[in-house]
């Protein structure tokens, strides 16, 4: 019955009001549940508590997972996964085009914890050219951020598979609704629920996605490191994932169409966007995304004129901030903030150039968006 996506973030996981019969899951705020006659013993740390497993269900239907865990951020959620799939003496393959918080946690953590990687471009044959006997983890993103480079998730994981390597992907910029990275072979799934699943910029969470097995390995560690999520924002979460699915193909819709008109804008150089048929990952992103997406980005080189400051500044809808996933259009410049911890070099090297901009579509009306955009792209 629940075949659809849209169906599922309405009707999967919850948990029945057994006391008024209402329709929505009980918030169960206790951290403390008596444990005669049980066997569970739930405590908000063991990321077994009501409200935990009512969101668990629901994202392990949307996933296509057999079981999950919740945890206090995004990034907490792809540390304590990482951390327990690979020890110390191990290696990691990575994309240098990882979120700036993953490529920081590696650069920052993993040579003190005796962890080896490599970064590696957006592209299957380089993450195997660069598997070592030590390699124990791949960690990959499609659609990549801010460039929206697009790989070919089948290719890496069955290249894994074969050599008993894991594979884990960030999958936060499509949301389940565009990506199903299980279904291509693909691991363990990391999101920032903060971004497209919280979907109102005022939540701050994570998860991770998989196998019981692997998710037993992972739950161990979360335990031991304590990121997991409270029940009032599991709650909240709940409600968001249930609009999840119409707030994200209007959101991409909305992409889609903004898209091409700056594709035809007269001030920009070149649009990012995985729905554009002239874009190179374009065939790719049909092949295993259901959806493209409502992260854009785009050049504004080509008006000497025109200041990325000016831009930003002239804006009066689309508000310059960091973060993405919202319902309200957000827009930031990449070299300025999410990747000013990168060198200009690297960036240069990586094609962040410093008059790239970086667009969250949101759900406001296409029209109003494009208006925006064009009066300040003058
Ligand atoms: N992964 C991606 C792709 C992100 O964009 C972010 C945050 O921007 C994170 C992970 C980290 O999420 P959080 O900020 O919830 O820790």
């Amino acid at each position: 019955m629940r075949t659809h996506k849209a169906t599922q973030c309405v009707h999967a996981g919850g948990h029945e009001d057994p006391h008024t019969r209402g329709d929505t899951t009980p918030l169960y705020t206790s951290s403390s549940f008596e444990y005669l006659d049980r066997e569970d013993f739930p405590y908000p740390r063991a990321f077994n508590t009501p409200n935990q497993e009512a969101v668990v269900d629901k994202l392990c239907e949307l996933e296509g997972a057999e079981d999950g865990l919740l945890f206090s951020s995004g990034m907490a959620a792809v540390s304590t996964a990482t951390l327990s799939l690979v020890s110390p003496g191990e290696h990691v393959v990575m994309l240098d085009q990882l979120y700036g918080g993953t490529h920081a946690f590696a650069t920052e953590e993993f040579t003190r914890m005796g962890i080896e990687y490599s970064f590696v471009d957006t592209d299957a044959d380089a993450i195997v050219a660069a598997i070592t006997p030590k390699t124990r983890l791949i960690m990959i993103e499609s659609p990549t951020n801010p460039l929206l480079q697009i790989l070919d998730v089948r290719r890496v994981a069955e290249a894994a598979r074969e050599r008993g390597i894991l594979t884990l992907t960030d999958n936060t910029f499509a949301s389940p609704v565009g990506q199903n990275p299980l279904a291509l072979g693909v691991d363990v799934v990391a999101h920032s629920g903060t971004k497209y699943l919280g979907g109102h910029s005022d939540l701050c969470c994570g998860a991770v996605l998989s196998s019981r097995v692997l998710i037993e390995r992972v739950r161990a560690m979360a335990r031991n490191l304590g990121g997991s999520l409270n029940a009032i924002t599991c709650y909240l979460l709940e409600r968001s994932l249930k609009t999840l699915s119409l707030r994200f193909e209007r959101q991409a819709s909305n992409a889609l169409a903004i898209a091409r008109f700056l594709e035809d804008h007269p001030s920009v150089d070149a649009v990012n966007y995985p729905g554009l048929p002239g874009f190179r990952g374009h065939e790719l992103a049909r092949s295993q995304m259901s959806c493209f997406g409502a992260m854009l980005s785009f050049e504004i080189g080509r008006n000497a004129s025109l200041s990325v400051p000016d831009f930003l500044h002239r804006l009066k809808l689309i508000t310059p901030a960091l973060s993405l996933g919202g319902i309200e259009s957000l827009i930031s410049c990449p070299a300025e903030v999410s990747h000013d911890r990168m060198s200009p070099e690297e960036r240069h090297r990586v094609g962040i150039t410093d008059s790239l901009i970086r667009l969250s579509v949101g759900i406001e009306h296409v029209d109003d968006l494009t208006a925006d955009l064009g009066q300040a792209l003058v």
